[in-house]
């Protein structure tokens, strides 16, 4: 029999839900935030796969079809969850009235590996990611950490391309501020203490510059910047603009220094999702045979 044979004849048994369930847990204890959510997803995700396993053709590997099923079973039961009220605003980056970016200059930033290898801090990252509010958090973990495409996102929250990118961005923004104390090696007391410590008063040369770049060939703002970084990381900013980007980057102390940080913090969450949060529980292997025994006689 060969493997596309095999795949196409999918049998969901104790031996399927024994190898795909700690991956699946794991997965939905991320986008959920609740180990007991998890359960549910996970319980919710492998009916789902029982009663569509006819239309699983062996087109796709069987885990990435049941990686989907898993998110979308996360995703059903997000949506009834109440919705926290952190103002994501708040968290976004610094701009004066010349849309110049305001940035304190970066000295040393700690790799992902120093910080991962320092449970306090790797937990610390974990912590900051479920600190946003969970529109832009599902975003930032279904594109950057379960790297799934911008439409196949798009696709599963019912919602633009655009948007996704939007909210994408605004998540790892948000993030970067979050993180800022510990990528600074400052000390860390609360993780809501979003204080901007960068100095923001208007200077004479951030005023000159903010001139030249409002005004002369070639260049584009700050906050201009900003508005593409999303699409430029995506390889879908036009090759004019992309030029321009590229200019600011080597001209803009701010920009430059702000989008090799973001980027730390885009790997560190991404980091941080590898990690097992905690154990399988025991008897999530029985609520699921039984959730599955009962969709058999339904
Ligand atoms: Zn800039």
């Amino acid at each position: 029999m060969s493997a596309e044979d095999a795949s196409a004849q999918l049998v969901i048994d104790t031996a399927f839900v024994e190898a795909h369930s700690p991956w699946m847990y794991q997965l939905a204890q991320r986008l959920l935030q609740d180990t007991a959510l998890a359960e549910d997803a996970v319980q919710d995700a492998f009916v789902a796969a029982y009663r569509h396993s006819k239309r699983f053709e062996g087109r796709a590997a069987v885990r990435t079809w049941l990686h989907r099923i898993t998110i979308n079973a996360a995703l059903a039961i997000q949506r009834k969850r109440t919705v926290r009220t952190v103002d994501i605003d708040d968290l976004q980056p610094l701009f004066d009235a010349n849309e110049c970016r305001i940035e304190a200059p970066w000295g040393q930033m700690p790799t992902v590996d120093e910080v991962m290898q320092r449970a306090e801090l790797a937990a610390l990252v974990r912590q900051s990611v479920a600190a946003l509010p969970e529109a832009f958090r599902i975003c930032l973990q279904l594109r950057d950490f379960e790297e799934l495409s911008v439409k196949e996102v798009a696709d599963a929250l019912e919602i633009s391309e655009e948007n996704v990118k939007v909210r994408t961005h605004r998540a790892r923004a948000a993030l970067k501020r979050l993180l800022e104390p510990l990528l600074r090696g400052r000390p860390v007391t609360d993780i809501a203490d979003t204080t901007p410590t960068d100095d923001t008063r208007p200077t004479m040369m951030r005023k000159i510059k903010g001139l030249m770049l409002a005004n002369m060939p070639y260049m584009i703002t700050c906050e201009q910047f900003e508005s593409f970084i999303a699409d430029y990381l995506e390889g879908d900013l036009p090759a004019g603009l992309r030029r321009k980007f590229d200019f600011h980057i080597r001209f803009c102390r701010e920009c430059r220094e702000y989008l090799a940080a973001y980027e730390r913090t885009r790997a560190l969450g991404r980091a941080s999702a590898d990690v097992d949060m905690s154990e399988v529980p025991e008897d999530l292997l029985a609520a699921v045979t039984a959730a599955l025994q009962d969709a058999k006689e339904t």
